[in-house]
């Protein structure tokens, strides 16, 4: 079981999150909770951080903001055993959740879970883990995984424990098929392709840290999303995330999800020869800023062609830095760039067996007057940029175009 910020905000919300414990041990489970700080905790830290030094030691950065983590295991272990429950608190490197020591984003290489089964075996002891910590053992140093990284946690160790289930509980009821503050006919999905999750978790649905489902598509966990503001005594199912081979009815389109952190550059008049693309993309690689979509026209005098590409919106100002700053080797005339743009992108396994998909938003954006910059597709999904006015027009269109509406 996993309990993010919202379901340990207060020590009544982290006794209520202790039912829900207990319900899982009456029903004869073996149980690890894995909790994050209490919301708005890690922002404190990280500001406080920042406020020492705007340059900071990042070994130092988390060992500050590990903390928060620390104050939660200790509480819900305390409000379990007020209730009767066996509980004890585990720190990242008590358990040891191995990492590298890529401080403030750090990877987990490895866990060992040995001494916690054998605590399950021993006398059902709950185990209360905090998320989002690790240990560089090499270094003996703290390390944190990144912002939300303690889905990540919950993931990791539910695969290392060979869990049947991993249980995320949050402050929504589950998975949407967009989001439900834009389309109020938005439905709760039963069930969700890990491949779909994905894609929704890195296109902006930010439900889970992208990092988690990636490892349970890897290790194939049973994860479940579900609210912790359910009555314990009777939970909702909330929406699995599981195999594609899980699901039975696949609709072709399963949900559609929306960015409004891109920006958009244009390069006109670029060689059309050989090298070029290297020339303009190199650069930004070299400068880790991660370009999303990609046009380029064929050319229509043989010459010359344009390039269009979107890139995240926090860093459109270094990467048109870098394409001025590369002006004469990359050879273009003209540098255009929009930054009020949105990405739209409806995803779904389905896609793969049906011709026409996109097709058809294409039609009804159009219907609408609404005008698309760029496309890009991949074998479950596509997405269209265009103005970021017409996001919300644009992301209930295509809604009910396939229908997800609500009756
Ligand atoms: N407390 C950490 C954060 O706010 C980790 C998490 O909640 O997942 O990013
Ligand atoms: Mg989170």
């Amino acid at each position: 079981m996993k309990f993010g910020g919202t379901s340990v905000a207060t020590i009544e919300r982290i006794k209520n999150v202790a039912q829900h414990v207990k319900r899982e041990i009456e029903a004869g489970y073996d149980v690890a909770v894995v909790v994050s700080a209490m919301s708005g905790k890690t922002n404190e830290l990280v500001g406080w951080c920042k406020e020492a030094a705007p340059l900071h030691d990042p070994r130092e950065y988390d060992a500050v903001v590990a903390s928060g983590e620390q104050v939660t295991t200790g509480l819900l272990a305390i409000a379990l055993q007020a209730i009767g429950i066996k509980a004890r608190s585990w720190q990242g490197w008590q358990v040891p959740f191995e990492t590298d020591d890529a401080h403030g984003s750090a990877r987990i290489q490895k866990i060992d879970g040995t001494r916690m089964l054998e605590s399950f075996a021993r006398d059902r002891e709950v185990a209360v883990v905090a998320g989002f910590q690790g240990i560089h053992a090499p270094s003996g140093r703290l390390t944190t995984l990144g912002r939300g990284g303690s889905d990540t946690s919950a993931v990791a160790l539910a695969a290392a424990l060979q869990a049947e289930r991993c249980d995320i509980y949050t402050d929504v009821d589950g998975v949407y098929t967009t989001d439900p503050r834009i389309v109020s006919k938005a439905r709760r999905l039963d069930r969700v392709a890990f491949e779909e999750m994905l894609e929704m978790a890195s296109l902006g649905a930010k439900v889970l840290q992208v990092r988690s489902v990636e490892l349970a598509m890897v290790h194939n966990v049973r994860t479940f999303v579900r609210s912790s503001f359910d009555n314990p005594a009777q939970p909702m199912p909330g929406t699995l995330i599981c195999a594609e081979e899980d699901i039975m009815e696949q609709p072709v389109v399963t949900g559609i999800a929306y960015s409004k952190d891109e920006a958009q550059i244009t390069l006109r008049e670029v060689a059309d020869k050989p090298g070029v693309a290297a020339a303009v993309f190199e650069p930004l690689a070299a400068a880790s800023i991660v370009v999303d979509m990609i046009v380029q026209n064929v050319s229509a005098d043989g010459a010359t062609t344009d390039i269009t590409f979107t890139v995240p919106s926090a860093d459109y100002a270094r990467a048109m830095d870098v394409i001025e700053k590369r002006k004469a080797e990359i050879g273009y005339k003209l540098v255009q760039s929009a930054q009020e743009v949105a990405k739209i992108s409806a995803i779904g396994v389905g896609m793969r067996s049906h011709a026409g998909v996109a097709a058809k938003a294409f039609k009804a954006l159009a219907e609408r007057g609404i005008n698309i910059r760029a496309i890009t597709t991949s074998e479950i999904k596509f997405s269209v940029l265009i103005d970021v006015a017409y996001t919300e027009l644009a992301v209930r269109t295509l809604h009910s175009l396939y229908g997800l509406d609500a009756a």
